[in-house]
């Protein structure tokens, strides 16, 4: 790969065609290609066996199949959980995750190399913004995830003889990605345009063709992103980080709450799902002491049920995340009876709610534990 070369997977189909046609190529040439890249997924020219050796010839010269280099590939869970570390043409390094279970797979990608956004609690704000990241190199990680599917259905590199929590017996792994989450570095509503790129092009039904209920995207508030995402064709599934029930404490955990405070999203909220029908999750990271006591969990209950939501609540659902450690930073997870006392005010209060499983930790692959070192 070279900095002049032309990343495939930036391109959809008509930029893949008018490509070829500036060579004096057939627009079923384009079709080829996008085949080979996203219903065959290869990932070198060789493979392309239904190209000219010339036609070939000419993309190795000019394109590139994907320009993440990877730097380290990393397992937990005996094999069914797969950190990968990529390092970008400019030279940071962003992550992505794939996490086998019975029946499905699902991937958490990055959508920029660092983060604006600064939340107090997560690894991934201690770098800052580093870089946006292409379209390409968003989808570049999910076709990754989904080769590394395959070969695990296939047996490769899980220990079979592992009997430990995540190890998912032979007749049940998933033989194709099911599910991917925008939920690894970086905020994608602070990337939309790309982000949203690689949506539409994972989902093409002529390409990779991923259904649009298999995405969720997870943003730490950015009303104006929430708003554009109504108005889009595609119901994709949203999430939104809300950490905390009143805007002094959130404010001091995430700084985008002075822009965007708690009324002013949970009403954007409500107008998403009136205008969506669809169902909003709202993610709360556990941190003992913090935002974890029997107060907060009763302030949170009041907000979702008097707020803008109140109606509305059977379409909400709070998903419960105890805080994976962050080296350096002075915060302490919630211990386990704070946690299930937390989730059964929320339920009690008749919030639907449940608390995220656990995967990845030993090889800091959880939720807000990429920070792009391996
Ligand atoms: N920018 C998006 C995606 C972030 S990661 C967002 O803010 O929603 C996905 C979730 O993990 C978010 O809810 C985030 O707040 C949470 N998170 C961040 N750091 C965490 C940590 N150390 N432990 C557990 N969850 C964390």
């Amino acid at each position: 790969m070279t900095d002049e070369q032309i990343n495939l997977y930036d391109l959809d189909l008509p930029g893949l065609t008018e490509l070829v046609a500036g060579w004096g190529e057939p627009a079923y040439r384009a079709r080829q290609i996008y085949r080979h890249l996203y219903v065959q997924n290869v990932v070198d020219f060789e493979a392309m066996t239904t190209l000219s050796k010339a036609l070939r010839e000419k993309l190795r010269r000019d394109c590139c199949i994907g320009n993440l280099e990877p730097v380290r590939l990393q397992q937990g869970d005996a094999g069914f959980t797969r950190k990968a570390l990529w390092k970008l043409p400019q030279g940071e390094t962003i992550e992505s995750v794939l996490m086998i279970y019975p029946g499905r797979a699902t991937v958490c990608v990055s959508s920029q190399a660092g983060c604006p956004m600064g939340c107090v609690f997560c690894a991934t704000a201690k770098l800052g913004f580093l870089r946006d990241l292409t379209a390409g190199q968003i989808v570049e990680q999910v076709l990754w995830a989904a080769r590394e599917t395959k070969a695990v259905a296939e047996g490769e590199g899980v220990d079979a003889l592992a009997n430990g929590a995540g190890v998912v017996a032979p007749e049940e792994r998933p033989s194709r990605l099911s599910n991917v989450v925008f939920m690894g570095m970086g905020e994608a509503f602070n990337n939309y345009d790309a982000w949203w790129d690689s949506v539409e092009r994972l989902h093409d039904p002529d390409g990779f063709n991923m259904g649009a209920r298999s995405f969720t995207v997870s943003t730490v508030g950015l009303v104006p992103g929430i708003r554009r995402l109504a108005k889009e064709s595609l119901p994709v599934n949203l999430a939104i980080s809300l950490h905390a029930p009143d805007d002094e404490l959130r404010s001091a955990l995430m700084p985008v709450n002075k822009a965007y405070p708690i009324q002013e999203l949970l009403q954007a909220t409500r107008e998403y799902a009136e205008e969506t029908h669809r169902r909003v999750s709202f993610e709360y990271v556990l941190l003992q002491e913090k935002n974890d006591a029997m107060e907060h969990a009763h302030a949170l209950v009041r907000l979702l049920r008097d707020g803008p939501l109140g109606d509305r609540i059977q379409w909400t659902h709070v998903n419960l995340i105890p805080w994976n450690p962050v080296p350096g930073t002075p915060l302490e997870r919630s211990h386990r009876k704070r946690v299930e006392a937390f989730q059964s005010i929320l339920r009690s209060g008749g919030i639907p709610c449940t608390t995220r499983m656990e995967r990845g930790t030993e090889i800091d692959a959880a939720c807000g534990q990429l920070a792009g070192q391996g």
